[in-house]
């Protein structure tokens, strides 16, 4: 069982015993059954079939379209191939409506297909796209709209349609985060004219590195296949044009097995956000993010913001974490909207929720790597350090002095 500490002088930033022995990662892969999955490499390798429409490749798309309730899964190296692939296919031209409140990579897709993002501020209930925003910042230049559902909370998915419709442009979404969400009911995968979900190794279902396209949009779907293979249809038939982005064996392996392990990982993941909550509910200024409405929500996630009734920074907690080797993350520090080269197309852009945002989250470790122990555990240091951030001997005097 992890140490506990009895005074601010057990901190390991302090001199204090770490409160756990080995690195806690937030985005630790989950790997969830390895004979399964070393069952398929087996058959990859047997059957020397390693990429370009193997047998795993098309099973797992045919199980993610059943999972998700969606007419076509496009599997895809990686999601940031997903969006090109799928900003290209729509013929986007000009400027996208994006949050700058998301992974860089949502922006970089858009940009590497020569489209400029035009960020607009996320709501402060669940960190996406603010549809009153959205609508200010439509111009004849806007060619779509690309929400995020950060964190596997879905955006505002019928305000963004019929703000989308109106202008007569494609809404789209960058599903990251979000395989296993639902919105109303029904799964994330098919709103919109299409979702892109991520199967990086941090996600909430992995493939090694991976991406899927999802759809209901038959002519979408068919004009998208030959894309991630330079446009070959077949032997005899070439289309349009392509790059490769194609996903192999082992990674469908992968995304097929854990695919086959998500209500496990769920159920898993809940237990570790009840335990983090329950610790942290006679705490002020830790409030979880993703516990609210969470039958919606995958759980691959656990938020907190912290406000300055906690007594010290996300920044400074986070230093502490650290030395107790829980490696909590502050996604998605500092926002895109500050990063090169976009902090320099529109130098004057205030994003205020996004900017409080980047500043007041931490995430904390999730998946199979830790038990609701540990997440017991980890809440209850967040307790003590919240009751002893003040005062004479408190942690944010300690800060800069010396370690005793
Ligand atoms: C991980 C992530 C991506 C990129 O996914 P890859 O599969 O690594 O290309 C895009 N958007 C968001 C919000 C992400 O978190």
């Amino acid at each position: 069982m992890p140490h506990p500490k009895k005074s601010v002088s057990d901190l390991a930033l302090f001199g204090g015993q770490p409160l756990f022995a080995e690195p806690l990662y937030v985005g630790r892969p989950n790997i969830c059954d390895h004979d399964a999955l070393f069952r398929r490499i087996q058959d990859a390798v047997d059957l020397r079939w390693l990429t370009n429409d193997g047998p795993l490749l098309l099973e797992m798309e045919a199980r993610f379209a059943e999972f998700l309730a969606v007419k076509h899964c496009i599997a895809v190296a990686n999601a940031t191939l997903g969006l090109q692939l799928l900003a290209h296919a729509l013929e986007l031209k000009g400027e996208v409506i994006m949050p700058s409140f998301t992974f860089i990579g949502t922006a970089r897709a858009m940009e590497w297909q020569g489209l400029k993002p035009r960020f607009c501020d996320v709501l402060d209930s669940r960190h996406s796209l603010d549809p009153a925003a959205v609508r200010k910042a439509i111009t004849p230049n806007v060619s779509a709209i690309l929400g995020v559902h950060l964190w596997g909370m879905p955006c505002m998915i019928d305000e963004l349609q019929a703000i989308a419709d109106q202008y007569g442009i494609p809404l789209i979404f960058d599903a990251a985060h979000a395989i296993g969400s639902s919105y109303k009911g029904e799964r994330i995968g098919r709103f919109g004219r299409a979702e892109v979900f991520s199967l990086h190794a941090t996600k909430a279902i992995n493939a090694l590195e991976g991406g899927l396209i999802a759809t209901d949009d038959d002519e979408l779907a068919h004009r998208l296949c030959p894309v991630r293979n330079y446009g070959i249809v077949d032997e005899n038939t070439f289309e349009g044009t392509g790059v490769n982005a194609k996903m192999n064996e082992f990674s469908a392996a992968m995304g097929l097995t854990n695919l086959e392990h998500f209500s496990l990982l769920q159920t898993h993941n809940r237990g570790l956000q009840a335990a983090y909550m329950t610790g942290l509910d006679k705490t002020d200024g830790i409030q979880s993010v993703t516990a609210a409405n969470i039958e919606n929500h995958n759980s691959h996630y656990a938020v907190f913001r912290i406000y300055p009734e906690f007594g010290l920074s996300r920044d400074e907690i986070r230093e502490i974490l650290v030395k107790e080797n829980i490696f909590g993350k502050r996604y998605f520090w500092p926002g895109c909207h500050r990063c090169p080269p976009y902090n320099n197309l529109d130098p004057a852009l205030s994003l205020p929720v996004t900017e409080a945002l980047v500043d007041g989250l931490l995430q904390l470790p999730t998946g199979l790597q830790i038990g609701a122990d540990d997440a017991r555990a980890i809440a209850g240091l967040l307790a003590f350090i919240g009751k002893h951030a003040d005062g004479k001997d408190g942690i944010k005097h300690r800060f800069g002095l010396p370690p005793v």
